[in-house]
């Protein structure tokens, strides 16, 4: 019987993939870890935990019989940009931690996520395949792409069962993100539903690859579940549900909020931002383990607008 522990639970993917994997294995089989405590209200399972403390995690898998980790604990692109010596060192150390756990039997299964962010300005723009030129410019996309390659490397040398998906921007309305270069994508909605209006923080037609939660959760729980005979990639998978400029997005919520105004005033994301592709093909995740996204841009703005104003409301009181 699987018991799953998550480090980095009360991040934006976090909060979500605990319910998901709560959903598939049990309120009793899934272990939620952070350094920072959960969102009020939640009752879970729940240890402080540093990553890069290697025996207190050691400790955590023993105290509770894990089986599989799920790796969220990182420095996000552009808070990474800002102290690159300790992004390298939480988001590969931490990385490490945890694979050598599988190296050495003490738990079967690793899912560690990487991003669009190992692609760079050398890498063609649209429809990026999964074999292509990874060039990143940023330290967050250096790390992912070294953690790529670790994982293929104790996959092939010591038979490590693990998995990752390439997210591109991540889109929810249960928590805010971390510190990314997609973070406009929901900070434009709170903007909508608080006061009518935004300034982005990247350009009017800067068009970036994206998902929303529910499909990220799908995408990680139907890789996690395929046969090991159906991976091929055993670096990180690419994925995608949509592409979209912060104008068209603005256009579609106009269409909901005519009173919403967008306006544009790029910073230092930008630059980032201008280093990934705009689209990404994933036939190969397709082909192996059936990946299909639920969410186009219209069916995810609909869905934020109907919940989003629920949460808001509830943090009001
Ligand atoms: P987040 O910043 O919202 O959450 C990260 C969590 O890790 C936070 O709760 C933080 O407290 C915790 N953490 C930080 N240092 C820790 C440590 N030393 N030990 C334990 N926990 C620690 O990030 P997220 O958006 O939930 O991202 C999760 C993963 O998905 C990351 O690896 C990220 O690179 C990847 N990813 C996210 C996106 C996105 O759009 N959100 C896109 C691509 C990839």
């Amino acid at each position: 019987m699987e018991k799953v522990l998550i480090i980095g639970s009360s991040g934006q993917l976090g909060e979500e993939l605990a319910e998901g994997l709560r959903a598939r294995f049990g309120e009793d089989r899934v272990v939620c870890s952070d350094i920072k405590d959960p969102g009020t209200g939640q009752e879970m399972l729940f240890e402080h935990l540093d990553v890069l403390d290697k025996d207190r995690l050691l400790e955590v898998v023993q105290k509770h019989g894990i089986t599989q980790i799920y790796l969220l604990a990182a420095l996000l692109s552009a808070v990474a940009e800002k102290n690159p010596a300790f992004a390298w060192r939480l988001n590969m150390e931490g990385l490490f931690n945890v694979l050598d756990l599988a190296k050495e039997g003490r738990i079967k299964k690793v899912f560690w996520p990487s991003s669009i962010a190992v692609f760079g300005p050398t890498t063609p723009k649209q429809q990026v395949p999964q074999h292509a030129i990874t060039e990143p410019n940023t330290i967050y996309g250096v790390g992912k792409l070294a953690g790529e390659r670790w994982c293929e490397y104790y996959h092939n040398k010591f038979g490590v069962d693990v998995r990752g998906i390439r997210y591109p921007g991540l889109i929810g309305y249960k928590t805010m993100p971390g510190g990314g270069t997609t973070d406009y994508a929901v900070h434009i909605f709170h903007g909508a539903l608080k006061s009518h209006s935004y300034a982005s923080f990247l350009k009017e037609g800067s068009m970036l690859p994206m998902m929303y939660m529910p499909d990220a959760v799908h995408a990680t729980l139907s890789l996690m579940d395929a046969p090991a005979d159906k991976i091929s990639i055993w670096s990180s998978y690419n994925v995608t549900a949509m592409s979209f400029t912060p104008g068209e997005l603005a256009a579609g919520i106009q269409k909901r909020i005519p009173e919403f105004v967008c306006t544009y005033a790029p910073d230092h994301r930008q630059a980032i931002a201008d280093g990934w592709p705009a689209s990404i093909d994933d036939t190969v995740a397709r082909n192996d383990w059936n990946w299909t996204p639920g969410y186009g841009l219209n069916e995810m703005v609909d869905d934020m607008l109907t919940h989003l104003p629920m949460v808001l409301a509830a943090h009001q009181k």
